[in-house]
């Protein structure tokens, strides 16, 4: 490995300091470069979680041994238990509150006419 000749180093920043045509395109390619090495995580980071939200909602767990299978049977694979429904819409059914009938929680409001 040889060090790099310092007249190209001049040239190099020659290039990019001066206004000219190859310049800017290795100026383009830094800032390409650059772009792309700071998007490319957020990008991968996203694609990730993504995937591992799909997976996770295709997880059930069997209440009786505790293990998560992605298997589409009614049963677990290893201790033969039922396994519980779908657990995607798990964290929205708790939020709702259906101890109460509806009628008692619903808000009527009535609309009149207020003369001046
Ligand atoms: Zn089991």
């Amino acid at each position: 490995m040889g060090r790099f000749p310092p007249l190209l180093w001049v040239l190099l920043i020659a290039l990019l300091l001066l206004p000219t045509a190859a310049g800017r395109i290795l100026l383009d390619l830094a800032g390409g470069l650059l772009i792309t090495l700071f998007a490319l995580p957020v990008v991968l980071g996203g694609l990730g979680w993504i995937g591992w939200k799909v997976l996770q909602s295709r997880v059930r767990t069997c209440e009786a041994c505790g293990l998560s299978t992605m298997t589409t049977d009614a049963q677990c694979p290893a201790c033969g238990s039922p396994l519980p429904a779908k657990n995607s819409g798990r964290s929205t059914a708790k939020a709702v509150d259906d101890s109460l009938p509806a009628s008692d929680v619903t808000i009527d409001i009535k609309a009149e006419d207020v003369d001046p």
